[in-house]
């Protein structure tokens, strides 16, 4: 579904990735670890075309984002969402705004269509209520679950979330990857979830990779990785190198 082949990303001098080679199946969630400043964020821009590859490939169902048609981008952007790191809601807009957003923009839902997928979505993110609060006046926690909401809006086949529940206490983190087992099995998206709550997460995924010093130094299942037979793995995950 999503394939890097041999990718290559550098910043300046900064040689962020060197040669990544990582495939996705449809309909599986993948988590992606590492240090902070490996290049994980780097990796998620490079599958929504944020940031454009200097070598190697990213090819979405077979195809480079590159070479899509305008129509074809469009559709692939239309059926993919992804919840950036610091959330990047519009301080503008209320809660019902921003969770609202990427149906009013791609979609000819009716207002009453549209009223009620959001508050399906703020219904199950326990943040009912809340429609006319601009960003500033909600907890981070809220905000954090306003971006997952507006992310979860869509019912996208593809969804990228960077650091979900970076900030969250223990139970709210626990909420929110519950939230996303729901979902998952619900629409049966294909997820790539950036995270540093281990081993939480790994029972979210069929597939954990680590990226380290610009590479993806190990992939496999929760259970591999538990097992703890890959060195730099091992290490990773016991927080010796976090
Ligand atoms: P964290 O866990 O802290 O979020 P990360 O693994 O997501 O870290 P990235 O944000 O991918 O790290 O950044 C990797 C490196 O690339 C960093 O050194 C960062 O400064 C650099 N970098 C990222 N984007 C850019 C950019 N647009 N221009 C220049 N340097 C960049
Ligand atoms: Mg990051």
């Amino acid at each position: 579904f999503i394939e890097f082949k041999n990718v290559y990303k550098r910043f300046g001098n900064l040689e962020v990735l060197k040669g990544v080679n990582l495939s996705i199946d449809k309909g599986t969630v993948t988590v992606v670890i590492g240090k902070s400043g490996s290049g994980k964020s780097v990796l998620l821009k490079h599958i929504v075309g944020l940031v454009k590859e200097d070598e190697g490939d990213v090819l979405i169902q077979g195809k480079s984002l590159n070479r899509l048609s305008s129509k074809q981008a469009r559709q692939f952007k239309k059926n993919m969402s992804y919840m950036f790191q610091d959330n990047a809601l519009f301080d503008f807009l209320t809660a019902f705004e921003n969770i609202a957003l990427p149906l009013t923009e791609t979609t000819r839902m009716t207002v009453e269509q549209i009223r009620k997928k959001v508050h399906d979505r703020m219904a199950r993110l326990s943040i009912e209520g809340i429609d006319h609060k601009y960003p500033s006046e909600l907890s981070g926690g809220m905000r954090k679950r306003v971006a997952l909401a507006r992310a979860l809006v869509t019912d996208p086949e593809l969804i990228l979330f960077d650091e979900p529940t970076t900030g969250l206490d223990p139970i709210r983190k626990n909420d929110v990857h519950h939230l996303i087992r729901e979902f998952q099995k619900q629409f049966g998206f294909t997820a790539v979830i950036v995270s540093h709550d281990i081993p939480d997460i790994f029972d979210l995924a069929q597939q954990i990779a680590l990226l380290d010093e610009g590479k993806i130094v190990f992939k496999g299942t929760r259970q591999e990785i538990m097992a703890c037979e890959h060195e730099t793995a091992c290490a990773f995950i016991r927080g010796r190198e976090m």
